[in-house]
């Protein structure tokens, strides 16, 4: 791809002087950082927009955005006005007091949603072990549970806290860390009988499902949007039983789907959802939303020393505010379609290769052959090759979640560089 065209359209912040010094050394990052990611060989240094540079000054198209999460992409400067001044005002104080950005961002949040409550924490796994003790409080306390089973989908993605590994229906993740915690069950996902088998199933001594939690759309495990039906049929259930229904939308929340949640696809409400990756635009946060009934949490039962400090409440809002003055959600469907569009032209391309394109607005996934050779990795090392950085969605689903500023032309840069990439990767 021509890289001078993407140069034009952005001014190219200064490179950082710790990196102009001496070239960056991956042996000595490896020797002092533990070994938990396997890293692709670059260090990226300065970002503007979809666009970052690595440490040697090459430009990519960023179509990753740091998993689902730079909203506004790199350096917008809403999030740099925002930045600016939370940290010259107040930046952390506990939740000892009272926290005026907390307050609004709630508002924000509950104007915008089914939600009623909001908590704040700082990442998505937190967001979702905060879902899983209201859960679990509210079955003790409300339905009456002594042992409440949660109920998640096979190939789902929860986090990797000790719960919500737990809770992930990917027995790759857990492996090593048993004994895992109680109270988790696993169903296929997009499978109505196999949920009401379950619940049924459960129903034994102190044990019953307390409640569901599920992903409108799975991301990690493959960008697999969930069935309408499926997902009506879902809150019948939990509405006849008191089952809770718990969406997590930290991957397809925040504007992500085309629209600002998941679940506006499927024409259902759930209790309680999660949200974090998109929320804060790249900074840390999580929250969790709930209905008014599932209010059984009192204060000292549940907190997080930097859950809904002033400095990401003031930056999350920020990008929430510009998501709505830009139209940004109008563009994700446009773009959404742009680039679905293009994927399936490389799919008829390359029929050997490509089984099936899907997703909503900015979050697909572009899956390969099943049979054959090549991975999601090989292709997306290709793409970083041709200035296009991609992520993963399991082996075999190539995962496209760019900042949702995103252009046209830069969703055209983009699919020529997969063209390449698929060419190459299989040469
Ligand atoms: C990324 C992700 C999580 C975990 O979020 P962290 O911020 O990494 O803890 C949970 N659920 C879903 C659907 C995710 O995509």
């Amino acid at each position: 791809m021509s890289r001078q065209t993407l140069i034009e359209e952005v001014t190219i912040p200064p490179k950082s002087n710790s990196m102009s010094s001496s070239p960056f050394d991956a042996d000595s990052f490896n020797e002092a950082v533990m070994s938990t990611y396997a890293r692709f060989p670059l260090a990226l240094d300065r970002g503007a927009g979809c666009r970052v540079w690595d440490t040697q000054g090459r430009e990519y198209l960023d179509f990753v955005a740091g998993i689902a999460t730079c909203t506004l992409g790199h350096a917008h400067p809403a999030m740099v006005e925002a930045v600016t001044r939370q940290i010259k005002k107040l930046h952390h104080v506990s939740n000892l007091y009272y926290i005026p950005e907390q307050g609004e961002l709630a508002q924000w949040i509950i104007q915008h949603s089914c939600a009623d409550r909001v908590f704040f924490c700082n990442s998505g796994a937190e967001a979702n072990e905060a879902a899983i003790k209201l859960a679990r409080k509210y079955a003790h306390t409300v339905l009456d549970i002594d042992k409440p089973i949660i109920l998640t989908a096979n190939a789902s993605f929860h986090g990797r806290t000790l719960a919500t590994v737990t809770a992930t229906g990917q027995p790759k993740y857990q492996k090593y860390f048993d004994p895992l915690v109680p109270g988790f069950a696993y169903v296929p996902y997009n499978d109505i009988n196999a949920i009401e088998e379950a619940i049924t199933e459960l129903d034994e001594g102190d044990y019953r499902v307390a409640a569901i939690l599920i992903e409108p759309l799975q991301g990690e495990g493959g960008v697999r949007p969930g069935d309408v039906a499926y997902f009506q049929k879902l809150r019948q259930i939990c509405d006849e039983t008191g089952v809770l229904l718990m969406f997590d939308e930290v991957q397809v929340g925040m504007g992500r789907s085309g629209k600002l949640w998941g679940y506006e696809h499927l024409g259902v409400e759930p209790d309680i959802f999660t949200s974090a990756k998109g929320l804060g635009g790249g900074i840390p946060i999580g929250a969790m939303m709930s209905k008014k009934f599932c209010d059984v949490f009192q204060p000292g039962e549940h907190a997080s020393t930097f859950g809904g400090n002033p400095f990401v409440c003031g930056v999350a809002l920020a990008v929430c505010q510009t998501l709505e003055t830009e139209n940004i959600v109008q563009n994700v469907e446009a773009r959404g379609e742009q680039l679905r569009a293009g994927l399936n032209a490389l799919a008829a391309k390359y029929p050997n290769y490509i089984t099936e394109v899907r997703g909503w607005g900015l979050i697909n996934g572009m899956e390969l052959q099943a049979d054959i050779q090549l991975t999601a990795a090989d292709i997306v090392k290709a793409a970083i090759d041709e200035g296009l950085l991609l992520v993963p969605a399991g082996p075999k689903v190539v995962r496209f979640v760019p900042p949702l500023i995103v252009t046209a032309a830069e969703i055209d840069l983009a699919l020529q560089a997969v063209d390449k990439a698929i060419a190459s990767a299989i040469a």
